[in-house]
C-alpha cells in the first residue's frame, strides 16, 4: 500500500455530480471526473487490510487494493492492465455498478468505503484516451464457429473471451444496435451510448461478427443455427416483465418501464424519429409502481421530459437507513438507497399495495392503493390496513415490478430446453440440456446486474472452451 495511514487522513471523496437544476434539462451524464489528487488521495484510502474483502465482493474478483496502490504511484497504465485482467468492460462497471465491493471494503465496517467505483471509471477513462484499449488479439485460428445469441454485457464478455481463443465468433442481436440493457435500457444519463458503441466497434475491429436486427428462431431458425456453428451461447436476458393482473389493467397510460425507456433511448440515438406522446410524461403525473433501480430509472427520465409530477410507490416496506444486525458487513446492506434520480425529485412511499388501475374513458386518472402491514417478507405474508385506500391521481403509470424469465418463444422452446422452477435456462456447468448449447447471464440466472452478466460471460466462455478442447487438440 502507498499509503498505509491514507485512510485515517482522507475521507472518501464524493463524485462530482452537476446540480440537480442542471442535470434535468439534458440526458447526457453528468458525473464529473476528479482533478488528479482526488485520485490520489482516494486510492490512498485503500487500507492494508491484510484480507480484501472487496475481491469476494465483487463478481469479477476486481484486484482493487492492486489498482488502487498503481493509481496511488501515477502508474494509470499498470493500473488499467491490472483491472483488465479480471474485467472485460470496465467503462461499464465503473459507471453503473451498483458496487459490492464498496459494500464489503474493509473500511466501510466502521467508516466510508473507498470510491472504488470512481477510481475505476478514470482508469477505464484514461485507456481509451491514452489507446492502451486496443482490439484484442486472438491466438491461432482453431477452425472453430460459435454463435452468441444476445448482445448484452454477458453476450458481449463470452464473444471477446471466445474470440481470443481463436474461434471464428459470430454475435446475434434481434435489436438494431448491439448492447442489450446496456444500449436500450439504461438511460443515457448513467450510461451514455457512444460509450457502448465504442466497445462494440473495438470488437468488430479485432474480428468479431455482428450480425444485428437478426432474431433467432425468427429470421434464422435454431436449426439453422445448430447446422451452422460447432456451439451455441444463449445469453438473451430476461425480458418478461411482471405484470399487474388488476382491475383496470387495460387503461390507456399504464406501460411496462422497459416499453418507456427503450422509447427514450431510441429518440436519444435518432432511431425513433418523433415523440409518441403515450411514451412521453411531459406534463403528466406519473406514478412509478416499483420502488427497485429500473423504476429509479423511469424518475430520472420522467424529470427530464417535464412531467408535472413524479411518485414511486413500492410494497415492500420502507428499508431501514442503516444495516440491522441481522444483515452485517460485509452482506451486501438491505437499507434505503437514494439514487442520484431520487436527487432530482420524486415522492417516495412504501408498503403500499396497488389495487386497481381506475380511470375516465378509457384513460388512466388515477391508482387505487391500501396501506400494507408486513408480518412476514420471507413467506410474502401481509395484511392490508383498514381505513388506508386511498386513490393517488395520474396520467402515467410505469410498471418497474421486475422480470419473470427470459423469453421462452424461439431457442428456448425450438431446442425444448430444460428450465428451472423460476422458468430461467437450466444449466449444469453452463451447458443446457442440449450440448451444443450453452447459456450465460439473465436468461440462465435470473435478473440481476451487468457485473454479474460480465462474470457469466467470462465464465460460459471457460465452459465452452472445455467442451470444445478434446476437439481442437485431438
Ligand atoms: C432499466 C434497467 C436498468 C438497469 N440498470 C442497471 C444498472 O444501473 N447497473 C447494473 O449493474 N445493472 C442494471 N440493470 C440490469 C442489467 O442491465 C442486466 O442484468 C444485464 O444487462 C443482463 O445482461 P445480459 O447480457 O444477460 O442480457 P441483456 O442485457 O438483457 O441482453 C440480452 C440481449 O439478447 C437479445 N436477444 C434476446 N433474444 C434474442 C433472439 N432470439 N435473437 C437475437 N437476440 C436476442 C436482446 O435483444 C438483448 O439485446 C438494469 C436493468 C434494467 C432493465
Amino acid at each position: 500500500m502507498g499509503d498505509s495511514q491514507g485512510f485515517l487522513k482522507y475521507s472518501r471523496g464524493d463524485k462530482r455530480k452537476q446540480a440537480v437544476e442542471e442535470r434535468v434539462h439534458h440526458f447526457d451524464e453528468f458525473v464529473d471526473a476528479w482533478e488528479e489528487p482526488q485520485y490520489t488521495k482516494e486510492a490512498a484510502r485503500c487500507m492494508d487490510c491484510g484480507v480484501p474483502f472487496c475481491h469476494n465482493g465483487c463478481p469479477l474478483g476486481n484486484k482493487i487494493p492492486d489498482f488502487n496502490d498503481a493509481v496511488y504511484r501515477g502508474e494509470w497504465k499498470e493500473a488499467f492492465h491490472i483491472l483488465k485482467s479480471t474485467n472485460n468492460f470496465p467503462e461499464f462497471t465503473g459507471r453503473i455498478c451498483p458496487a459490492p465491493c464498496e459494500a464489503s471494503c474493509v473500511l466501510a465496517l466502521h467508516s466510508d468505503a473507498v470510491n472504488i467505483e470512481h477510481i475505476e471509471k478514470e482508469i477505464a477513462q484514461r485507456a481509451f484516451l491514452e489507446g492502451w484499449e486496443k482490439p484484442v488479439k486472438s491466438v491461432d485460428p482453431t477452425g472453430k464457429k460459435v454463435a452468441v445469441v444476445g448482445s448484452g454485457p454477458a453476450g458481449l464478455a463470452a464473444a471477446e473471451e471466445l474470440f481470443k481463443k481463436g474461434h471464428s465468433v459470430t454475435v446475434f442481436e434481434r435489436d438494431e444496435a448491439a448492447g442489450g440493457l446496456l444500449r436500450f435500457g439504461i438511460p443515457d444519463f448513467k450510461l451514455n451510448k457512444e460509450v457502448v458503441a465504442r466497445r462494440v466497434s473495438l470488437m468488430e475491429k479485432a474480428g468479431i461478427h455482428f450480425r444485428c436486427g437478426v432474431e433467432i428462431g425468427k429470421d434464422m431458425t435454431s436449426e439453422d443455427l445448430e447446422a451452422t456453428f460447432d456451439v451455441i451461447v444463449l445469453c438473451t436476458g430476461s425480458s418478461v416483465p411482471r405484470a399487474l393482473p388488476i382491475p383496470g389493467k387495460e387503461l390507456d397510460g399504464i406501460h411496462f418501464a422497459m416499453d418507456y425507456l427503450t422509447h427514450q433511448n431510441r429518440l436519444i440515438s435518432g432511431v425513433q424519429a418523433k415523440v409518441e406522446n403515450r411514451y412521453h410524461a411531459g406534463g403528466k403525473q406519473v406514478v412509478v409502481l416499483g420502488g427497485g433501480d429500473t423504476g429509479a430509472d423511469c424518475v430520472g427520465t420522467a424529470n427530464r421530459q417535464k412531467a408535472a409530477e413524479v411518485t414511486q410507490i413500492e410494497l415492500m416496506e420502507r428499508p431501514p437507513e442503516q444495516r440491522i444486525t441481522s444483515n452485517p458487513w460485509p452482506e451486501w446492506p438491505m437499507t434505503l438507497t437514494h439514487s442520484s434520480s431520487h436527487e432530482e425529485g420524486v415522492e417516495r412511499d412504501w408498503a403500499l399495495l396497488t389495487k386497481a388501475f381506475i380511470g375516465e374513458g378509457g384513460k388512466l386518472t388515477g391508482i387505487q392503493t391500501v396501506r400494507i402491514e408486513w408480518k412476514n417478507t420471507s413467506t410474502f405474508e401481509f395484511a392490508e390496513i383498514p381505513n388506508t385506500e386511498k386513490i393517488i391521481p395520474c396520467d402515467m403509470a410505469l410498471v418497474a415490478i421486475g422480470f419473470i424469465h427470459p423469453e421462452h418463444k424461439g431457442p428456448v422452446n425450438q431446442w425444448k430446453l430444460a428450465l428451472d422452477d423460476r422458468g430461467n435456462i437450466k444449466t449444469t456447468g453452463f451447458q443446457t440440456s442440449n450440448p451444443k448449447v450453452f447459456a450465460a447471464g439473465d436468461c440462465r440466472r435470473g435478473q440481476s446486474l451487468v457485473v454479474w452478466a460480465i462474470q457469466e460471460g467470462r465464465q460460459v466462455a471457460k465452459a465452452v472452451e472445455k467442451y470444445l478442447e478434446p476437439v481442437c487438440v485431438g
